[in-house]
């Protein structure tokens, strides 16, 4: 039997009252496991009118006490790991040791909270003039809400209403339909850690509950996590409304190999940053760059063997390095993108096509792929994918290497293999990209310090997490002040001055 699935208001698992529904997949089966709802405009109306009572009360919560409430969240957080990394890697697919580090960076974003009264702490200037005194605070903003993508139902909503909540706001999160289950956990583990009802909200929707969130009056600011058209539309559509918004988009992540690098280690690094996740992850490398077709032939002699040995399969496997995509949709689009590659002319090393896992035939497997030869104008070069790909662009130099990243519509991360300072050097200054590594192959801040793309991968002004997060989630005040004792300054018709 399907479990019906619920949202979350005010502190109580609430059963959706649209009639509309959505099924649930354990994508390693390929089978229906749940249905979530998908709210009405009306069910999105009565969200936010709890979230904005909330918002008033928990604003007046001391830092003090707001953090309190974040340690217990991460003892509990620990307490529930097997159950949290069980729920997600069922409905996502991803296998557990994957899962498990998304809830430990997901974790850390709450170590961060857990410092909020630092964090908040304001700027005071005694004597900006006679007797006169000056200090900026920092207010939050009233109701947030969260729009997150399929492939992070944990870390990435993380990385939003534990910040906006620290920092005393109400949130609204609205998870992907795809796998909605871990985010009804954490809600309800938050609420175990003593955090007030309608603090903490979970809303199950689609576009009716997006639209109706991104146009509702009391909805201060909408974080969006997700592919770049629908970022696109989030961020136009929510400052039309006057919301202030961050909205972080796809990527298409370029490692460069120099033929000075340490090429075990950089096949080391490719082998986990394209294929981990099944490709997933909006900082894969999904393109990797050699400089030299020497290089090159000597990199393709160590990973083609390793891409042809990864361990596909279920997450109940634990000798599975990746497990399925999300979607039968996904799988068609990634093989699609397999065709096309082959019809433009790259060289197909390794085909994950058709690849099969037992007792799980009904699966949306896709094996890991690897194509040389890739030009700039093939679709597998210029498109996020989002599965097991990885494209080899040979070029002759660096310059060229770092002109394709420069010149691809995405920003989101890149990174370089060298023992070059010097090239390392000038990369790091002039990728313009938002999250650049050397000799890493997925540079994802940690979270006291900041995610976020440049170019199509982020629309808005302010990353994710870290100081980032707490900018975004609050808004600055600035109060003069000055006590009357013996004072008489008389009007003053000219703008003050320090003097
Ligand atoms: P998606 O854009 O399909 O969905 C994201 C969210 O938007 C979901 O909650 C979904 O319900 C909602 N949505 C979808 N279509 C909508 C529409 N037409 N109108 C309003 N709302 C809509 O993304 P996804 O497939 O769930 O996630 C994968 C994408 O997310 C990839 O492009 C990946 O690169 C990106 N991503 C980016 C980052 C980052 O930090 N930049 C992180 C993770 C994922």
């Amino acid at each position: 039997m399907t479990n019906k699935l619920s949202h979350y208001i005010n502190g109580e698992l609430v059963q959706g009252t649209s009639g509309r529904y959505v099924d649930v997949y354990n994508p390693a089966k390929g089978e229906v496991i749940a249905r979530a709802p998908l709210a009405s405009i009306e069910e999105i109306d009565r969200c936010v009118e709890v979230a904005a009572q909330a918002a008033e009360s928990w604003a007046e919560a001391t830092p003090g006490n707001r953090a309190k409430i974040m340690f217990n969240y991460l003892a509990l957080l620990k307490q529930h790991k097997d159950e949290v990394i069980k729920t997600l890697s069922r409905e996502h697919g991803k296998v557990l040791s994957d899962a498990e580090g998304e809830l430990t960076r997901g974790m850390e974003v709450v170590e961060f909270a857990c410092g909020i009264p630092s964090h908040l702490k304001g700027e005071f200037t005694e004597q900006v003039g006679s007797k006169i005194d000056s200090y900026s605070v920092r207010q939050p903003l009233g109701v947030c809400v969260g729009i997150t993508p399929f492939n992070f139902p944990c870390m990435v909503p993380m990385w939003m209403y534990v910040m906006a909540i620290a920092c005393g706001n109400s949130f609204i999160l609205k998870p992907s339909e795809r796998d909605p289950s871990t985010p009804l956990l954490l809600a309800k583990l938050f609420k175990q850690a003593g955090l007030p009802d309608g603090v903490f909200n979970v809303i199950n929707g689609d576009k009716v509950a997006v639209d109706r969130l991104l146009e509702h009056p009391d909805i201060a600011a909408v974080s969006f996590v997700g592919s770049t058209p629908v970022a696109e539309y989030v961020y136009r559509t929510g400052t039309a409304n006057n919301k202030r918004v961050q909205a972080l988009g796809g990527a298409k992540n370029h490692l460069i190999i120099m033929p000075d690098a340490d090429l075990d280690q950089a096949t080391d690094a490719l082998i986990g940053a394209a294929y981990g996740s099944a490709g997933e992850r909006c900082m894969a490398i999904s393109v990797a760059v050699v400089v030299g077709d020497e290089t090159t032939d000597k990199l393709i002699e160590k990973l083609k063997p390793r891409v042809q040995a990864l361990k596909i399969g279920s997450y109940t496997d634990a000798e599975a390095e990746l497990g399925p995509v999300i979607t039968k949709e996904a799988k068609q689009r990634i093989e699609g993108y397999i065709d096309a590659g082959v019809e433009h002319g790259a060289k197909l090393l390794v085909d994950g096509r058709g690849v099969k896992v037992a007792d799980h035939e009904k699966g949306f497997f896709v094996g890991g792929c690897l194509f040389d030869n890739v030009t700039t104008d093939m679709t597998i070069y210029t498109d996020e994918i989002f599965g097991p790909v990885l494209s080899i662009v040979r070029v002759g130099d660096y310059e060229t290497a770092l002109k394709l990243i420069n010149d691809h519509e995405y920003g989101n991360g890149t990174s370089i293999y060298t023992r070059d300072g010097d090239t390392a050097r000038h990369f790091t200054r002039y990728a313009k990209i938002g999250m650049v590594g050397v000799n890493v192959p997925i540079p994802v801040p940690v979270a006291y310090h900041s995610f976020g793309g440049w170019k199509r991968s982020l629309f808005g002004d302010y990353s994710i997490h870290g100081m980032e997060g707490v900018r975004f989630y609050t808004r600055l005040k600035t109060v003069t002040t000055r006590w009357p004792t013996g004072i008489r300054a008389g009007a003053d018709f000219n703008i003050p001055t320090m003097s």
